[in-house]
């Protein structure tokens, strides 16, 4: 087996490519995930060979064996990142690096082969220069980059498969919610994530898992749901597909401990990070249902927010639960004032005009 250091990228010729006149026309209204860039990355994988066969190729359909192991046991994982245009117009990805780790961590935990984070941080370079034509400047705007793999094995028994598939995809995006805060529903029929499951692994089953949550919170006229934890149905887990901070009138905040159902979100850590170097008060500790409608009706909760690559930094306005009604925090209106320097510090450093202190932006070109 070479090691994964040694592989080179193939480029594959492009008949094909997207006129800036139509791309033009597809960035200026991007929604979130709807538009296909020119390219993909394919990286192979198959026991006893290891990874190879890299290649940056036009961005087209894939042929599956029906009995592709994915598309029955669902052995998959993705990841989520942003590649933002910098001032001097160049492109910078927010913390690949932290992308790398969590993609290696829930492929252990699915029983898939560990990609070399090395090799999954050029992977996403190569992508990004390759389709460099299509991250789009503007506040709101980038390029969402999606890193996913999949088992790949024609073969019905259930086992770990031996041969799968890294592939890198994009999509310009703007803003993921509209505006505004959002009101949220506390499901108490349906769970993310128990003890011992996959919930701190970023894999796709999670998500078909909470597709009816959302569903409910929807038909209970709110924007998202927000899970409770699967032993005790008190505790707050996470809002659909976000992290979740509460703030205190003593001006601490604190959010869910990664106890092993939280997916322990890269926004999260990176708040978590902005917030001690303001010299904020942070725990990281459960916090009740029932301790949240009181905090929000006593006043001693100020905001609530959840936090993802996706959408940022998102105030929540209101809470609304089978037996208690609606709560709105402060008001429900907007982000509150420590929401917004929270998200101002965040988006600033994606953007280049606060100091990175951290080392979390990394330059492709
Ligand atoms: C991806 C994800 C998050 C947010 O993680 P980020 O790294 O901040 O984007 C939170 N919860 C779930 C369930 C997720 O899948």
């Amino acid at each position: 087996m070479s090691s994964a250091e040694d592989i080179s990228f193939e480029t594959l010729p492009h008949s094909n490519l997207t006129s800036p006149e139509k791309r033009a026309e597809l960035m200026a209204n991007p929604a979130f995930g709807r538009i296909a860039t020119d390219h993909m990355v394919m990286i192979r994988y198959k026991d006893g060979e290891g990874w190879h066969d890299a290649k940056v190729m036009p961005r087209g359909p894939l042929t599956l064996d029906p009995s592709a192991a994915v598309l029955h046991y669902a052995q998959e994982i993705f990841e989520g990142m942003k590649a933002f245009r910098t001032e001097d117009n160049g492109i910078a990805i927010f913390r690949p690096d932290a992308n790398a780790r969590r993609f290696r961590s829930s492929a252990e935990r699915m029983a898939m082969p560990e990609l070399p984070e090395s090799l999954f941080i050029r992977a996403v370079d190569e992508l990004v220069k390759a389709d460099r034509d299509w991250v789009p400047s503007g506040e709101n705007a980038s390029l969402y980059i999606r890193p996913f793999m999949f088992a790949n094995d024609a073969f019905l028994g259930v086992k770990p498969a031996s041969e799968y598939l890294f592939l890198v995809i994009a999509a310009p995006v703007g803003a993921y919610f509209s505006s505004g805060a959002v009101t949220v529903w506390v499901s108490e029929t349906y769970t993310r994530a128990a003890p011992g499951g996959t919930g701190a692994a970023k894999c796709g089953g999670n998500y078909a898992a909470s597709l009816l949550a959302q569903a409910e919170a929807k038909a209970q006229g709110c924007d998202q749901v927000v899970f409770l934890d699967a032993v005790e149905h008190r505790y707050i887990e996470e809002m659909g597909g976000m992290n979740i901070f509460f703030v205190f009138d003593d001006g601490s905040i604190s959010t869910p401990g990664l106890t092993g159902t939280i997916l322990p979100g890269i926004t999260r850590d990176s708040i978590l990070t902005i917030a001690r170097e303001k010299g904020m008060t942070v725990r990281e500790e459960a916090y009740s249902i029932d301790q949240w409608l009181a905090d929000a009706k006593s006043g001693r909760l100020t905001e609530t927010f959840a936090c993802g690559t996706a959408a940022a930094v998102s105030p929540i306005g209101a809470v609304r639960t089978k037996s208690g009604g609606e709560v709105k925090i402060s008001g429900g209106t907007g982000p509150g004032p420590v929401t917004s320097a929270l998200r101002e510090s965040l988006i600033g450093t994606q953007r280049g005009r606060v100091a990175d202190t951290y080392n979390w932006v990394h330059r492709v070109c």
